[in-house]
């Protein structure tokens, strides 16, 4: 590779999804470009996801990609309409990696292993002329006369003329997003809003969900009780765990509950097991049971409401004898029923730590990042891309494409505020 005065045109930390995107589109549009990785293979965390599947990206419109963003999904309306979920779904086929569409229209590799994707970027930073430097971890940035110094341990510097920070969040270190891109970004007067998990499992105080440990729930809905406001979630599944909530609902709300953590030492939400029908109906139908299936005991008529193991866990959480015969539940029982079935409430007293995050809430604040390059508005030559900037999506595919659109973006950008770039 020759690399003219030695200084790269564009050096990318960190060699994630956002990181190896923003190299190769680089280096499609004729950059000069080194992606610089700690870790001796690109990608450890991407061989996570989606329990090894890899759910990279969703079917959902871009309008609604905006809506799965906190805090201000709008600030990504660019990078998705530059590079959205079909371009990236037409990269990957293109690369002949054949997808395939879930529930909830997230999109696998169809051989559902997270390889196939990671196999794809090494092979097309390879073809684009990407220099790679595996196994080293950048410490230092320094601007010196509008180049940039790459400063390591154990090596000699590496000079560019642009960098991308593509260090991912704070959480699941062992795959190498440690935080440094904050801590690097900070030295150049970044804010780097609180950092807190989101995507993470929640404890709660009482013992019902230890009870039900393994059992999940499907099509739940959840309020998170904030004083006198309400934060009501869209329908999702719910996983009973030894230590309290998991599974892609309680996932989807665990970042607001984090922050609300933040100030305070307990949250109260409530589960509605029926979120399809109203109370008043639901009262109504309990009643025509009861009635019509007096001789039933109570435990069996509610296990055909919800799951049949979680019926008597419920009835004792009422203090109703589960070996009832319903036609021995008296008006307040069957009011109580009811009222739980809509609201269960339960307290939650924590999160799981920052590093069992499936992603980092907070991060580099989008004010200072002008969302149509990625560039920072604070240091010329700047751009963030991935986990590492602060508004995250929800499960379902969405972050995975946010980093891959936001690296796309910032690599186009790249390229573009230099001489003689063709696309
Ligand atoms: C268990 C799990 C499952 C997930 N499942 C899904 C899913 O199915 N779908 C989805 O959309 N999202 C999923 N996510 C979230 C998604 O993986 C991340 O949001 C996404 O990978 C972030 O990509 P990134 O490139 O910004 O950061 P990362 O993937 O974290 O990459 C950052 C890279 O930078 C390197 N690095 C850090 N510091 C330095 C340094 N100083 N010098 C050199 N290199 C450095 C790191 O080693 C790392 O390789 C999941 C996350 C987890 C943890």
């Amino acid at each position: 590779m020759n690399k003219p005065s030695g200084i790269y045109d564009v050096a990318v930390i960190g060699a994630g999804a956002a990181g190896s995107m923003a190299a190769i589109r680089a280096a499609r549009l004729k950059k000069i470009v080194i992606l610089v990785e700690r870790n001796r293979v690109l990608g450890k965390k991407i061989l996570l996801t989606g329990n090894g599947r890899c759910n990279l990206t969703n079917t959902a419109s871009i309008e609604m990609f905006l809506k799965k963003f906190k805090p201000n999904g709008e600030f990504y309306r660019t990078a998705f309409s530059r590079f959205s979920n079909n371009d990236l779904m037409d990269f990957f086929r293109g690369c002949g990696v054949e997808l395939k569409v879930e529930e909830r229209g997230r999109v696998l590799p169809i051989t559902d292993k997270a390889a196939s994707v990671t196999d794809v970027l090494e092979k097309c930073l390879r073809e684009s002329g990407v220099e790679t430097a595996y196994g080293r971890r950048v410490i230092s940035l320094v601007k010196k006369e509008n180049i940039f110094e790459l400063g390591f341990t154990d090596r000699a510097a590496i000079y560019a003329k642009k960098v991308i920070i593509a260090t991912g969040g704070g959480s699941y270190k062992a795959t190498g997003s440690t935080g440094d891109g904050f801590v690097i970004a900070g030295r150049f007067g970044h804010t780097v809003t609180g950092l807190k998990p989101a995507l993470v499992p929640l404890k709660t105080r009482d013992s019902f969900a230890a009870c039900l440990q393994g059992l999940s729930f499907t099509g739940a809905r959840i309020t998170i009780h904030d004083g006198g406001k309400k934060n009501i979630s869209d329908c999702g599944d719910i996983l009973f765990t030894h230590f309290g909530l998991s599974g892609p609902l309680v996932l989807d709300i665990s970042g607001d509950v984090a922050a609300l953590l933040l100030t305070r030492s307990e949250v109260k939400i409530t589960i509605d097991f029926c979120p399809d029908i109203k109370r008043e109906e639901l009262e109504k139908e309990l009643t025509v049971a009861i009635d019509s299936r007096g001789n039933t005991r109570i435990k069996n008529l509610i296990g055909a409401i919800v799951p049949k193991r979680m019926a008597p866990v419920f009835l004792s959480r009422l203090n109703i004898d589960a070996q009832k015969k319903s036609g021995q539940i008296n008006k307040k029982e069957r009011s109580a029923i009811v009222d739980n079935l809509k609201a269960l409430p339960f307290t939650i007293s924590g999160s799981l730590p920052l590093d069992e995050g499936m992603v980092t809430a907070g991060g580099i604040s989008s004010k200072e990042i002008n969302p149509r390059t990625m560039e920072s508005k604070i240091i010329p030559g700047i751009f963030f891309v991935g986990e590492v900037i602060e508004p995250r999506g929800l499960s379902g595919g969405y972050n995975l494409q946010q980093a891959f659109s936001t690296g796309y973006l910032a690599g186009e950008s790249c390229a573009a505020s230099g001489a003689g770039v063709t696309d």
